[in-house]
């Protein structure tokens, strides 16, 4: 419940702080200095703003003072008791000395060690009564508690409380960092309130300051829960504007020309396969949406293998039998070519002009894609980002498609988007989205999903192993080849790091080219070689003049060669389970029956049961599940790979209601405000843009 004090800001006693000085270096801060500044570089803060959104990880319960009788194994505790018995000193070698003393209260007995802190000898008085604070073991039948934290019992006041817990680096403590954050708020609220009172009151937001000095230093848990909300609000709510901003700017435009109906036979009979049921569906659609007055915002999800690509070029077949260009963005050169190789030729039969572009295209060539694309000389266009370039300009694009959109930011898809007018947009990922998330990311995004797999693919086979497998899985690598088959082998690193103990390509080509595959076609592929080079052994790969490629998680995505069977990976336990998904989506890609061997040396419960997750279920829908559950979601899509922004406090797993409210106040604020013009979405505009300042450049105000 918020009290008026929670509500209403806690008593002003200063001015505020102005949006300056917040983004003032932090090296300037009482008590900070460059050398401090650079350690708290390495934690993100630069400024008095990052400071102030350093939130705690957790909080430590200093509230209860505990009787003995009453310790819990393994907790930390806050205990008051009497010295009973004189430390005593034992020197075990020459730089550990352990001092141990008895202490108790009317309830029981407790032992106390310090380690190498011979002062406390002078400070605990036999007989004397202290305020102790640590964690306690139980041992042999009694508790102790290792090192505790001793105090004076007149300190109680001031000890007794919620205490904040930071995640740290070398050289920054848990006491500086709470020094230098409530030395801020000593005296007066740093933050401008950028809501209304009517709009705090509507959503139960509790004001901004209080809802800072609450998140660090928190007198109840309640006042924890109060203040977290308010700061999750904010984050969800700044980003769902954001979006809508973006959004919006195509949303006000009308769909002039509906698609007509075109026959999609003769693309059909160019294929050399059926459509799955599945694919069939999608396509359905994608139609329906094409021929109505709604643009087209649709997210297909099929997992890797499912045959998306074929359902992207029926759609932009469509597009262009109306009339209008399409686009196709890739997340890598590598994939950006396989798509063009293989649609390109199809295209071609049917007299549509398709040519690529990427960062490996030449500059000549690139002066004249742009001016080809102008003049309508070109119908489809894939690419890479080189396609959210700004020079890139469309005579009329009808139709933007991203392929394996997990690997794109959000704004990136619109930027392209945007580039032009009342654009159909169809984005395919393998990677599962909770819907939670993907209202997200995506609003009001419709979803179709590809459930069926080609007809003949067996299920690939997984074993994840030890390194006692080493000799077996080699020679299995060997007959596989000799039957005519390829390998992936996919290691973490590109270079030996003397300080990770991990696989890297360079080291493992080395020795699989010159030792164990001496008598057989052994390359490397990673993400530091030129595009040219890249291409090259891809190709080579391709045509099966390589048998084994080492390689980084540069292949994750796309890659389709239906001859590779194996797919090894190195320090599997490195890996997010979906990335393992998509790994081991490269091979199973034809009739052969194909292998995933994930090695990994790690034998903790965790990493084990993890791979194991992998071995039982073949399913890219269930591996996300399971692993979202053990690593939750920002591990698991990769922050930066999901495009997703960095929420520091919020969870859009276990915060989808306050989500959810600030969808909905988002859309409140955009429908009366369009371009958040008016006097009282000032405040909120400002902080808006500077936090998104690069993707809300392009917006009409
Ligand atoms: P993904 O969904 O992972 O992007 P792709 O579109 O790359 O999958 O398709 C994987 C492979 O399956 C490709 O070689 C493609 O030609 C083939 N394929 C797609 N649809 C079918 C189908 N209906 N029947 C047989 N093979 C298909
Ligand atoms: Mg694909």
């Amino acid at each position: 419940m918020l009290n008026k004090r929670m509500f209403y800001s806690i008593i002003y006693l200063g001015d505020k702080m102005l949006m300056s000085d917040l983004e003032k270096n932090i090296q300037y801060l009482k008590g900070v200095g460059p050398a401090k500044a650079l350690l708290l570089n390495k934690l993100q803060i630069y400024n008095i703003k990052d400071l102030l959104e350093y939130y705690p990880r957790a909080y430590e319960d200093r509230t209860k003072v505990s009787k003995i009788k009453d310790f819990e194994n393994g907790k930390n505790t806050l205990f008051i008791a009497r010295v009973v018995r004189d430390v005593k000193i034992q020197r075990i070698r020459k730089n550990l000395t352990i001092l141990t003393t008895f202490v108790a209260d009317d309830t029981g007995e407790c032992k106390i060690t310090f380690f190498n802190q011979k002062y406390i000898k002078d400070k605990l008085k036999e007989n004397s009564v202290y305020l102790f604070y640590g964690k306690t073991n139980y041992e042999y039948g009694r508790f102790s508690v290792e090192s505790p934290q001793v105090y004076n019992v007149s300190d109680l006041d001031k000890i007794q409380g919620i205490y904040p817990i930071y995640n740290l680096t070398q050289g920054i403590t848990q006491n500086y960092l709470f020094k230098l954050i409530s030395n801020l708020y000593e005296n007066k609220p740093l933050l401008p309130e950028i809501f209304s009172d009517e709009f705090r009151e509507k959503y139960k937001l509790a004001e901004i300051n209080y809802a800072m000095q609450n998140v660090h230093f928190p007198k109840t848990f309640n006042s924890v829960n109060i203040a977290r909300k308010r700061i999750i609000f904010e984050e969800l709510f700044l980003f769902q504007l954001a979006i809508m901003s973006i959004k919006n700017n195509s949303l006000g435009q009308i769909k002039e020309n509906i698609f007509t109906e075109v026959d999609i036979a003769p693309f059909l009979n160019l294929l050399p396969f059926k459509l799955t049921n599945a694919q069939k569906n999608v396509v359905e659609e994608i139609k329906k949406d094409f021929y109505s007055k709604k643009i087209m915002n649709r997210l297909v999800q099929g997992d890797v293998g499912s045959g998306k690509t074929i359902v992207a070029a029926i759609a932009m077949y469509i597009a262009v039998k109306n009339g209008y260009q399409a686009a196709l963005m890739a997340p890598t050169t590598i994939l950006a070519n396989q798509h063009f190789d293989e649609l390109s030729k199809y295209f071609e039969k049917l007299g549509i002009t398709t040519s690529i572009i990427t960062s490996s295209t030449t500059k000549k060539n690139k002066e004249l894609i742009v001016q080809k694309l102008k003049n309508k000389e070109i119908d489809i266009i894939i690419g890479t980002h080189s396609l959210i370039e700004d020079n890139i300009e469309f005579a009329n694009l009808g139709l933007v498609i991203t392929d394996e959109q997990h690997r794109f930011g959000v704004m990136q898809r619109m930027k392209l988007a945007n580039k032009g007018k009342a654009v159909e947009t169809l984005v395919m990922t393998a990677t599962p989205i909770p819907r939670t998330l993907a209202i997200m990311l995506y609003g009001d995004l419709d979803l179709s999903i590809i459930d069926e797999m080609p007809p003949g693919r067996k299920p690939v086979k997984t074993y994840a192993v030890g390194e006692s497998y080493e000799n077996r899985v080699n020679q299995f690598i060997k007959k596989q080849i000799d039957e005519g088959r390829q390998v992936y082998v996919v290691c973490p690193l590109v270079e030996e790091n003397e300080e990770l103990d991990l696989k890297s390509v360079e080291m493992l080509y080395e020795k699989y080219k010159n030792e164990i595959f001496k008598e057989y076609s052994v390359e490397y592929l990673h993400g530091k070689m030129k595009n040219k080079e890249k291409d090259e052994i891809m190709n080579r790969f391709k045509d099966n003049k390589i048998n084994i490629l080492i390689s980084t998680t540069v292949i994750e995505v796309g890659i389709s060669v239906s001859n590779a069977t194996i797919m090894v990976v190195e320090n599997a336990d490195r890996f997010g389970l979906a990335q393992l998904h998509q790994l081991r989506g490269r091979v199973g890609r034809g009739n052969f029956q194909s292998y995933c061997i994930l090695k990994s040396n790690n034998k903790s419960q965790k990493s084990i049961q993890r791979l194991k997750i992998m071995e039982k279920s073949n399913s890219g829908f269930d591996v996300a599940e399971k692993d979202l559950e053990l690593r939750g979601p920002g591990d698991f899509f990769g922050i930066r790979q999901s495009g997703m922004p960095e929420f520091k406090l919020a969870n859009l797993l276990t915060d989808i209601n306050v989500l959810k409210q600030a969808q909905m106040a988002a859309k409140e604020v955009i429908s009366k405000d369009r371009y958040l013009k008016s006097e009282e979405n000032q405040k909120l505009k400002k902080v808006l843009y500077s936090k998104f300042k690069e993707q809300l450049t392009n917006i009409t105000t």
